[in-house]
């Protein structure tokens, strides 16, 4: 289920300490140590998936989890009636640093479109 020397992993387990904002038997949502956004916070399942390229048709549930619980965090901290990105960088060219399938969620202002 966990990779080794996969620093999500570690944060998942809690021997990397975060600020938890939500967590479950599937997913853990901290705040990102270093935010984009007033609001930026990371949606972590605690199954090791690099990335979206690697998810498979039995991740199709936890992929909806990961969102619906984006969409819950975002209603229950206020932000969701003026919007907000939820966000899975895939790969190089999709700016991807940890290699552990995650989605980003930020709010607290305007993003702009197309991102950079
Ligand atoms: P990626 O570029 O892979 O889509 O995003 C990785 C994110 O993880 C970055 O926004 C980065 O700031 C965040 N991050 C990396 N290490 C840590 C950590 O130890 N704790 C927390 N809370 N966030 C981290
Ligand atoms: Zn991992």
């Amino acid at each position: 289920m966990r990779a080794a020397d996969c620093i999500f992993c570690k944060l998942v387990a809690q021997e990397i300490p975060s600020k938890i904002v939500y967590q479950d038997d599937h997913l853990i949502a901290i705040e990102d140590i270093n935010p984009v956004s007033p609001i930026h916070i990371l949606l972590i399942p605690r199954k090791h998936i690099p990335s979206l390229n690697e998810a498979g048709l039995d991740d199709a549930a936890l992929l909806g989890h990961l969102q619906l619980v984006a969409a819950q965090i975002a209603q229950d901290q206020g932000f969701a009636g003026n919007g907000y990105r939820l966000v899975s960088n895939c790969g190089k060219w999709g700016g991807q640093e940890v290699m552990h399938l995650h989605y980003h969620l930020l709010g607290g202002r305007k993003h702009q479109w197309p991102p950079g």
